[in-house]
């Protein structure tokens, strides 16, 4: 499974799920079909397949900036932290 299609499936689940954190937190997805599953379940429901133990927003994190001040996930363009005002580059 690439980068792309669990990027693609990723942005799905979100559109159908919902955006923002809270949500991602409660989500994790099958690395074999893409499949969202909720944290509660193990196996997936469609293949079977062990779920990974990182939720959708601890893979999410993994690919984003975060401010080393408070930790909100900060994308490129940002020069301050919308969260706690702090300066991100030189
Ligand atoms: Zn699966
Ligand atoms: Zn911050």
């Amino acid at each position: 499974m690439t980068v792309e299609k669990l990027e693609r499936s990723r942005q799905e689940n979100m559109a159908y799920y919902g955006f923002g954190p809270s949500a991602m937190k409660k989500l994790r997805v099958c690395t074999v079909c893409g499949t969202p599953a909720p944290l509660e379940k193990n196996f997936c429901v469609e293949c079977g397949h062990r779920l990974p133990d990182k939720t959708l927003y601890d893979l999410y994190l993994e690919r984003h900036e975060q401010c080393s001040a408070c930790g909100n996930v900060l994308t490129e363009a940002m020069e301050f932290c919308p969260q706690c005002g702090m300066k991100l580059r030189e």
